[in-house]
């Protein structure tokens, strides 16, 4: 269970509570869950996990936005079940640009839906040729009549082919760059929208490619105004990443967990690994790492919940420090392990398959680094 000793500075009153009960359902309900083999058993199982979290009202935090509390959800969900994490998470990138940028009937169509679990989200920015650099997306969004039409190709999209609502960036003025894209909102369902296909992940995760062809939206399915994509894309990622660090945290800190029992019980050379000083470095490094990177994470996520604008810098450290800490314990945990640490679906194989996906994703950590020292030399 997540220490809320350490990060009590940072949290308010309901938030230990919170924090209990996320760890009891995710290690109770989720983590004895089978881990899916096929791409099409990871697709049901996300779906199945979608809607225990909405029954279960984990996903209200997010439209109450309460960062830290997400945080919490994520550290519980990150070390129960990577597949349970990634459902929450694309929840929050589908939610939170509604939030921060739709209209009053955008957030009543949406909002309930998405954190009961009924509707699944998805977050459609990365195209083959506009990863790290979003300002080259090139699907485009032209005003026909009384609405848009969109043309283009979307690729490693979580939850692409499954999800009921898209939030896709697209541009409307290729000439202007970042400033001419725009953000909307496209139904699965929409005619148009393909699911060309998966994208298979070594860990269960759904992932693929979206081609859209000609695809009709009616002119309130723009979120925010023409021209303002980029700011909508860039302050749900700014807003999440810490969320991304807890989601480290929770796996380095079962990683731990699986290290601490290994060695105690372990013996070699006729006693216990855990009384080898090498092992004990590890362990020592692996749990003081994990600190800096939960005060991190917390300190970030508290800056946004007291009001603060952007934590673009609180929020890049975060994630590149605890995703890059995560991915050492990880490998730490398995080397500490031995031959059992590699086999099939020992708890920290299915992490080390897991964990390399968060220093990509939602920026790369050398994203964040620029981020940073761009913020340092202002
Ligand atoms: C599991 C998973 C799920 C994902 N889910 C989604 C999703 O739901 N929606 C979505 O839109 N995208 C998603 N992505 C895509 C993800 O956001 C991109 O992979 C990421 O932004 C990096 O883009 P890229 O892969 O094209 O790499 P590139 O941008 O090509 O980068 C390759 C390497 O070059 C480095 N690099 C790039 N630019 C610079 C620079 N200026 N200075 C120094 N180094 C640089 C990067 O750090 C990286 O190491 C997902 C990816 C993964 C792995």
């Amino acid at each position: 269970m997540p220490d809320t000793r350490l990060i009590r500075t940072f949290l308010e009153t309901h938030h230990p509570r919170l924090a209990e009960q996320a760890s009891a359902f995710a290690m109770g309900e989720i983590a004895k869950r089978p881990e899916p083999v096929e791409d099409a058993d990871a697709r049901r199982e996300a779906r199945a996990l979608l809607g225990l979290l909405g029954a279960g009202g984990w996903l209200q935090p997010i439209l109450d936005l309460d960062l830290r509390g997400c945080c919490l959800i994520r550290e519980a969900l990150g070390e129960a079940s990577p597949l349970a994490d990634a459902v929450f998470a694309l929840q929050g990138l589908g939610a939170t640009p509604i939030l921060l940028s739709g209209s009053p009937a955008q957030k009543d169509r949406w909002l309930g839906p998405i954190a009961r679990g009924e509707v699944m989200t998805a977050f459609a920015m990365t195209e083959s040729e506009a990863g790290s650099d979003v300002a080259a997306i090139a699907t485009t969004a032209r005003r026909d009549g009384p609405g848009y039409v969109l043309d283009g190709r979307k690729t490693l999209i979580s939850n692409a082919g499954i999800a009921d609502l898209y939030i896709v960036f697209a541009s409307t003025d290729q000439a202007k760059g970042a400033k001419g894209l725009s953000c909307f909102l496209v139904p699965g369902d929409a005619a148009g929208l393909r699911f060309v296909g998966s994208q298979v992940l070594s860990a269960p995760h759904p992932l693929g490619e979206i081609a859209f062809e000609n695809c009709r939206v009616p002119a309130d399915a723009l979120l925010g105004s023409e021209g303002r994509g980029y700011g909508v894309g860039l302050a749900a990622l700014d807003r999440l990443r810490p969320t991304v660090a807890a989601a480290a945290c929770g796996m380095a800190a079962r990683a731990l967990a699986e290290s601490l029992t290994h060695v105690k019980q372990r013996k070699q050379f006729g006693t216990s690994l855990a009384l080898f000083q090498l092992v004990q470095q590890k362990l020592a490094r692996m749990a003081t790492d994990l600190t800096a990177a939960r005060l991190l994470t917390y300190r970030a996520a508290y800056e946004k919940d007291q009001g603060q604008e952007r934590i673009t810098s609180e929020a890049a450290m975060a994630k590149s420090f605890a995703t890059e800490m995560a991915q050492r314990a990880v490998d730490d945990a398995v080397q500490l392990i031995g031959g059992r640490g590699v086999l099939a679906s020992h708890p920290v194989e299915r992490l080390y398959r897991a964990v390399r996906a968060l220093r990509i994703y939602e920026g790369t950590t050398e994203i964040q680094q620029l981020i940073i020292a761009g913020e340092l030399l202002k």
